[in-house]
C-alpha cells in the first residue's frame, strides 16, 4: 500500500510555529508517513514585494525541520524554476510516488482563494484537501460541494506570520520562539530581514 504523504506549500519568508504546529498536527490527526514543506519558488501570489531567495528560505525550513519525525523539506518547486503552481507539484508527485496518497495542507486564509489556483480539477482529483484553522480568517464553506476530499485539523490558534515576522525584526524586535531556533540560527548567520548584522 502507498504513503500517506502530507504536502505543505508556503513561501516561508521566514518559517514559524505556526507552520510547525499546522504541519505535526495534520500528520499525527490523519497518519501521514510524511509531511513535505515545499518551499515556493516564486510565490506568484506575492509579485507585489520582495521575497527572500528561495535558497534562504529553504535553508530556514531544513534547519526549522531537522529532527523532527515526518517533517521534510522539499526542493521540488525551487528546483523545477518559474511560477510555482500547487497543480504542477501535486502532479510531479503523484508521478514521482504514484501509490502515495497525497494530502494537500493548507490554512484557512488560502482555502478562501482556491478559486484562483491554476487548474485546480487536477488538484482535486490527486489530492485530499486538508484545512487548519488560523486566525484572522474564516472558516471555509462549501469546499465539499466544491467536489474536494476534504479533512479538518483543529490546532491551537496561533496568531502568527511571516509578514509580521518580517516587521518585527526591520524594527530590531526577536524573532525567537516565535522561529524555530535552527531557523533563527539562519537568520542570524545570514543577516536575513537585517537580523545579526
Ligand atoms: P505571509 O504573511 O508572508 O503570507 P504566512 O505566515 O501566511 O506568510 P505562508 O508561507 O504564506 O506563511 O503560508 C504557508 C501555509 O501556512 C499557508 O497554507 C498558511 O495558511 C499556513 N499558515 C501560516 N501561518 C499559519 C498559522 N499561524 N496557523 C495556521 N496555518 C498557518
Ligand atoms: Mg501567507
Amino acid at each position: 500500500m502507498g504513503q500517506r504523504l502530507g504536502v505543505f506549500g508556503g513561501t516561508f519568508d521566514p518559517v514559524h510555529v505556526g507552520h510547525l504546529v499546522a504541519a505535526v498536527n495534520a500528520r499525527h490527526d490523519l497518519g501521514l508517513e510524511r509531511v513535505l514543506l515545499v518551499v515556493a519558488n516564486l510565490p506568484w501570489q506575492k509579485a507585489d514585494r520582495a521575497v527572500t531567495p528561495a535558497e534562504d528560505r529553504y535553508a530556514m525550513v531544513e534547519a526549522a525541520v531537522s529532527g523532527v519525525a515526518g517533517l521534510e523539506a522539499s526542493r521540488l518547486e525551487i528546483d523545477r524554476g518559474g511560477p510555482s503552481y500547487t497543480a504542477d507539484t501535486i502532479a510531479q508527485l503523484h508521478q514521482l510516488e504514484p501509490a502515495a496518497e497525497l494530502f494537500l495542507i493548507v490554512g484557512w486564509d488560502v482555502s478562501l482563494e482556491l478559486g484562483t489556483w491554476e487548474r485546480l480539477e487536477e488538484v482535486k482529483d490527486l489530492a485530499t484537501l486538508v484545512v487548519v484553522n488560523r486566525p484572522g480568517a474564516l472558516p471555509p464553506e462549501g469546499l465539499v460541494q466544491d467536489g474536494w476530499r476534504l479533512a479538518e485539523v483543529a490546532v491551537p490558534n496561533l496568531e502568527i506570520s511571516s509578514t509580521d515576522l518580517r516587521a518585527r525584526a526591520a524594527s530590531g524586535r526577536p524573532l525567537d520562539y516565535l522561529v524555530p531556533p535552527g531557523a533563527v540560527d539562519v537568520i542570524r548567520a545570514r543577516g536575513l530581514y537585517s537580523v545579526g548584522r
